[in-house]
């Protein structure tokens, strides 16, 4: 069986970032690299957005880039400016695209479908898959969203919705996210934050459908593209083994409060390349504890008080912009955080933490 330096299981977004940033620093010249990854081809299967709160590789993978966004409750809406750290949406297809073409140039990197077609007993393995197998009882964040296209000008594309609570909650977290990429096309998602293990809100094309037309007052469009997941808010448990570092969402990537993984990883990936001679040896790359810390609070707050989140969310927003983003995007100094803070409902969150 063939050996290779290091090894990365599951080339999606954390493997394939981290064999880019090593392979865009020039650490695979005289080093093997194998990529375990079982799908038969790459295309489009996701989007990932995020506030640009630093710079990564990927901006010519962006597909569309936005100044201003709203949130809003039923009775409220707060219009936000984040012209200094734009949202960014990246196409995942362009994202495969762009990394595969890079890595195809080096004969060193080579790609299996399965671990069992090499041994890795002397490599250094950077693994991303998850095991959240039996975890339907603790809290996720699920959603199912169309790409739709309609026939007039229609969306102010200048502006997304990053939240609308102006909706069915059935006592969980639920609010739709709108994405206007031009006058006629944008991606409407409907997001829960639940635990998995009843599919009552699993109607979700009846939720879509139920908002196009009730709400947004769209009767006609077509789909053009739907986009299901779901992302654990809550930690893998053993994230440390033996000659094995976690990557990406089974690495702890995640952000519990938000489900914002995607510039984690890019983080990740740098801090790897930089330690990759004495990897084994420094400490595993982490989000700073302070926001696990928060997160879990306000996911406790969320699981005991469902009906107040779109509150709670909007008041996040109360604050100055740039002091709610870098907190959403773990870039936050101690005054923001204590800004954020001062800003909850201070006896719900006292309760949780007590
Ligand atoms: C639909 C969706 C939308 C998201 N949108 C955002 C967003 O807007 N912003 C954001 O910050 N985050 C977002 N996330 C969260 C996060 O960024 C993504 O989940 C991201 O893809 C995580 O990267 P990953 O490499 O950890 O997992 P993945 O990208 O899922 O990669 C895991 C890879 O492992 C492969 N694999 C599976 N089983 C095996 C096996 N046995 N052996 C080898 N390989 C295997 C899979 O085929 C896959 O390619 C989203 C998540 C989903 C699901």
């Amino acid at each position: 069986m063939k050996e290779f330096d290091y090894i990365i299981i599951g080339g999606g977004c954390a493997g394939l970032s981290l064999a880019y940033e090593l392979e865009n620093n020039d650490k695979l010249i005289n080093k093997t690299l194998a990529i375990i990854e079982p799908r038969e081809d790459y295309k489009r299967d996701k989007t990932w957005s995020f506030w640009k709160v630093f710079s990564h590789s990927f901006d010519d993978c962006i597909k569309k880039s936005w100044n201003t966004f709203s949130i809003n409750t039923a009775t409220e809406t707060k219009y936000v400016d984040c012209q200094s750290t734009p949202y960014q949406t990246i196409d995942s297809g362009l994202f495969y695209e762009k990394i595969l073409s890079k890595l195809k140039s080096n004969k060193n990197i080579i790609f299996f479908k399965s671990i069992d077609q090499i041994d890795k007993s002397n490599s250094i393995v950077f693994n991303s898959v998850p095991s959240f197998e039996n975890k339907q009882s603790e809290l996720w964040q699920h959603f199912y969203g169309v790409e739709i296209e309609t026939r007039k000008d229609f969306f102010d594309e200048g502006i997304f919705n990053l939240m609308d609570f102006n909706c069915d909650q059935r006592d969980r977290v639920h609010f739709f996210y709108t994405l206007p990429f031009t006058k006629k096309t944008a991606l409407v998602e409907t997001t829960w934050i639940s635990e998995l293990n009843n599919d009552s809100l699993n109607d979700y094309e009846e939720q879509i459908d139920d908002y196009l037309c009730n709400h947004l007052n769209l009767r006609q469009c077509k789909i053009h593209f739907k986009e299901q997941g779901a992302i654990p808010l809550f930690r893998q448990k053993n994230l440390n083994k033996l000659n094995e570092i976690n990557i990406g969402s089974a690495g702890g990537m995640t952000r519990l409060s938000t489900g914002y993984t995607f510039l984690n990883i890019q983080e990740q990936s740098r801090y790897i390349r930089k330690n990759l001679e004495n990897i084994k040896n420094v400490n595993l790359y982490k989000i700073n504890s302070k926001y696990d810390f928060l997160d879990k609070i306000l996911l406790r707050v969320l699981k005991n008080n469902p009906n107040d989140m779109g509150d709670i969310f909007f008041k996040v927003f109360n604050s100055k912009p740039k002091t709610a983003i870098n907190f959403l995007s773990n870039k936050s100094s101690f005054f923001e955080d204590l800004a954020i803070i001062s800003k909850m409902p201070k006896w719900k969150f006292l309760k949780e933490l007590i």
